[in-house]
């Protein structure tokens, strides 16, 4: 793979005075899905408490049945904007498309690239001409080789901006809704110079073993962390089954703490 970016120096990503892949690990928190004003308030409220840095939210939602929840769309930008804003953080979300793209390239710091697009190889290239930074979640099913190579197609179009995150993998095991593939993170690391994130929400699919995988993936050499925090998981649209309390969360983030300093 010929790896635009292969270099010595890692690169180290700067969104408004935070950066990514620098010593730092970068939390980032929200729910699944942009729900309402209040719920983004009360989630940025809860991230902010914790030392998070960015605010998650899909208002585009890629869900598996067309029946449940799609996601509020641009009304949901609003809400994720002024939350963030409220609580001094960060802005990301997925991006579905180009119209999305269109829609969400001046409203969001961060675009994400969801597990079923990663290798929608029309929108890495679309991409590759903008200056937002990107989160590329690693495919269902990708090999590591497949997810370097849709990273290198943002890249060579000109974005250097790129930010790997794992999410866990379709193995067969089906206790865990994915299996995290930790190796892939120290791999990936040695192998390219971007930085690297883990998800350990989606891989989990559950909260009890949430915190564990965090620290598991803060000890192997994560820069941050992508994480779903709901003010009531309960009565979450999308993922509350796997969606920490604010509470919970804060508490993930002070024992991650020693973790970080030691690595
Ligand atoms: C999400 O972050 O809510 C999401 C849909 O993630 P993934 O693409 O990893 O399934
Ligand atoms: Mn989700």
């Amino acid at each position: 793979l010929p790896l635009v970016g292969l270099k010595d120096e890692r690169s180290m990503i700067g969104v408004g005075d935070t950066t990514i892949g620098a010593r730092e690990i970068v939390l980032m928190a929200g729910p699944c899905a942009v729900e309402s004003a209040e719920q983004m308030r009360a989630a940025a409220q809860g991230v902010r408490a914790a030392g998070g840095k960015i605010l998650r939210g899909g208002v585009y939602k890629p869900r598996t049945s067309p029946y449940s929840f799609q996601g509020l769309g641009e009304q949901g930008i609003g809400y994720l904007r002024e939350a963030a804003a409220e609580y001094g953080l960060l802005t990301v979300t997925e991006v579905m498309d180009e119209r999305s793209l269109e829609v969400l390239v001046d409203k969001v710091d961060i675009l994400q690239v969801g597990s079923r697009n990663m290798q929608n190889f029309h929108l890495l290239k679309l991409l590759g001409e903008i200056r937002n930074p990107v989160i590329l979640k690693r495919g269902l099913a990708a090999t590591v080789e497949e997810w370097l190579a849709a990273a290198e197609y943002i890249l060579s179009g000109g974005n250097a901006q790129v930010i790997l995150c794992e999410r866990g993998i379709r193995t067969f095991e089906p206790s865990t809704r994915n299996t995290l593939d930790l190796s892939a993170v120290s791999l990936v690391k040695v192998l390219s110079h971007l930085p690297v994130i883990v998800d350990p929400s989606h891989a989990a699919g559950r909260v009890d073993i949430i915190p564990a995988l965090a620290k598991a993936a803060v000890a192997v050499g994560a820069d941050g962390l992508l994480i779903e925090v709901h003010p009531q998981p309960e009565e979450a649209q999308s993922d509350g089954m796997q969606s920490l309390t604010p509470e919970q969360f804060s508490r993930l983030a002070a024992e991650l703490r020693p973790i970080a300093q030691s690595v």
